[in-house]
């Protein structure tokens, strides 16, 4: 059986290839604040996403907020901070196309 970890990547991978967006780096390590946080560099290129396994509620929710974030700075160089319009357009978009979807049963999150 695969790893929660593991069934994190591949479910982000899947999303990345649906959506073709360029994958990056999922890093678990400690996140205050939320537990997960998308990373970006001064140019405004996505870098990581970090998620805190031990703070994250909800792992599918979070992972579509991060990869909205990613979604947003990518077309726009917008990290959206404050979650503007744009941003919960295209969150709410993620989340009716994939939360408890087939990806979300087919990687148990
Ligand atoms: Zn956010």
């Amino acid at each position: 059986m695969k790893s929660k970890i593991e069934n994190i990547k591949n479910y982000y991978l899947e999303v990345c290839k649906k959506e073709k967006l360029n994958p990056i780096p999922i890093k678990f390590c400690s996140v205050s604040k939320g537990g997960a946080c998308l990373q970006y560099s001064n140019s405004m290129k996505p870098l990581n996403i970090q998620i805190d396994l031990n703070r994250c509620v909800d792992i599918e929710y979070a992972l579509l907020h991060e990869i909205s974030h990613q979604i947003l700075l990518e077309k726009k160089k917008d990290p959206a901070l404050r979650h503007n319009a744009a941003f919960r357009k295209i969150e709410n978009q993620m989340n009716d196309k994939y939360m408890y979807s087939d990806l979300t049963f087919k990687y148990r999150l």
